[in-house]
């Protein structure tokens, strides 16, 4: 499993619970859900104390984990021999935190000892696939490369949202707010978009193949690149030969019969199946 990242609230407790416990050291196993780590395993009992916590953990039962993560009293974060024994026993994502445990204050190590970067992602909202979010509010959220397939998400509000890379196959988003949300490389394959707000928003690059874009709002949205084979995009508002003619193709595609003749003049190569 290549590992993303690590979720923002779990870093939050390791730099929290390593602080709490200093001088004492604070150590667990880090777990993860889709490439994510989201779970730092304490055993229960584990008592921790000056110099044994990471020994403790080699004690460990056999359990699932893809990395470590223990703190250290003072600011040096190198990893010990000891620490290096345990980074070779357990999963490639190794955490020191020292003092003063602040986001500046831990450092990950792959199983040899190397330094390694590890992403701190906000994924609050990581899987919400099939779930029912009629009229959600979702304004400015981060929800880069969240999984919303199939989910109900009508009259949603992501207004100024990042769901860059999002997951929205099939999903609902009937009436949806998605003025100026940064849509960029997001799938929306076979996606209900029917009557949403896409003024100002950004589809670079999108995947809308056979998405329903009726009666949509399109004004000064970033269409570049976007696949819209088979997508119905019948009374779309606002929407210009200009924006159109940077997609990455039409095939298949319904359009009013005004822009269609016109961008079938100018681009026929838009019409033609993409290899
Ligand atoms: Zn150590």
């Amino acid at each position: 499993m290549q590992i993303k990242g690590i979720e923002c609230d779990t870093l939050n407790f390791i730099l929290e619970a390593s602080k709490s416990m200093a001088p004492e050291e604070f150590a667990g196993l880090l777990q993860e859900k889709n490439g994510i780590i989201t779970e730092v395993l304490i055993l229960p009992g584990t008592e921790s104390s000056e110099q044994n916590a990471v020994i403790k953990l080699f004690m460990m039962p056999n359990i699932e984990a893809v990395g470590s993560i223990h703190s250290h009293p003072g600011p040096n974060r190198k990893p010990s021999q000891a620490d290096l024994h345990l980074f070779s026993k357990t999963g490639n994502c190794h955490i020191i935190v020292g003092y003063p445990y602040d986001r500046q204050s831990w450092t990950c190590y792959d199983r040899e000892g190397n330094v390694i970067e590890l992403q701190v992602l906000d994924t609050k909202f990581e899987d919400f696939e099939g779930a029912n979010l009629d009229g959600a509010d979702f304004e400015g959220a981060n929800l880069e490369g969240t999984d919303f397939k199939k989910a109900n998400l009508e009259e949603a509000d992501f207004e100024e949202a990042n769901l860059k890379r999002a997951n929205l196959i099939e999903a609902d988003l009937e009436r949806a707010n998605l003025e100026g949300t940064d849509l960029r490389g997001a799938n929306l394959e076979g996606t209900d978009l029917v009557g949403a707000n896409l003024v100002g928003a950004n589809l670079e690059e999108a995947n809308l193949k056979r998405a329903n874009l009726r009666s949509v709002n399109l004004k000064e949205a970033n269409l570049k690149g976007a696949d819209l084979e088979g997508a119905n995009l019948k009374g779309a508002n606002e929407l210009t030969v200009d924006q159109l003619s940077k997609v990455k193709t039409l095939y298949n595609a319904k359009l009013d019969e005004k822009l269609l003749k016109s961008l079938k003049d100018k681009y026929p190569h838009l019409f033609k199946k993409s290899s």
